[in-house]
């Protein structure tokens, strides 16, 4: 990139991949993590050999300790290369995290935090949020809301961001 006096004010002329780049980073980062582990487990032949082979020792003997407690995790285990663990805790700790990313990411979106109706631009009152709501909230913070204009009804979640927050949109990525 070719630099110039006016320095940072000239990102208009930055190319789109490269805000999606920016603004993706840490998705991508953590997708790519995703994709190593498909790749840990797809490729067993290369990855499960020497340099592992001491660790896989050490835990096949760890549960050897503990055959007789429970066999099934001893056949489970038994039948996951140390490969395929690997994999499973990077997909599974990449997933954990793109989705704490993305719930960051919606309690910064206007549209999602806005408390105005996205139909009519109304007013919006909170409602009783419905049972499956509940299940949202385990995962986010939401409000049930209803548009107070007659002829629109509008009925719709919100994400509630703690105060604060709000008031500052200028956080939030475009
Ligand atoms: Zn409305």
């Amino acid at each position: 990139m070719t630099e110039n006096h006016q320095g940072r004010r000239h990102h208009r002329a930055e190319p789109r991949w490269r805000i999606f780049l920016r603004q993706y980073r840490f998705e991508l980062i953590w997708l790519s993590v995703v994709a190593l582990g498909v790749f840990l487990i797809l490729e067993r032949m290369n990855i499960r050999v020497t340099l592992f082979r001491w660790v896989r020792d050490g835990i096949s003997a760890a549960v050897h300790a503990i055959e007789h407690v429970d066999n099934v995790i001893l056949a489970f285990v038994r039948n996951t290369t140390l490969s395929d663990a690997i994999g499973y805790v990077l997909i599974l700790g990449a997933l954990v995290a793109i989705a704490w990313r993305t719930r960051w990411r919606l309690m910064r979106t206007p549209s999602w935090t806005t408390i105005r109706c996205p139909q009519c631009d109304s007013e919006i009152h909170r409602v009783h949020r419905r049972v499956r709501d509940r299940f949202v909230g385990l995962l986010i913070p939401v409000n049930r809301y209803r548009c107070t204009n007659r002829e629109c009804r509008w009925t719709g979640l919100r994400v509630t961001v703690p105060s604060r927050r709000r008031g500052h949109p200028a956080t939030a990525p475009k």
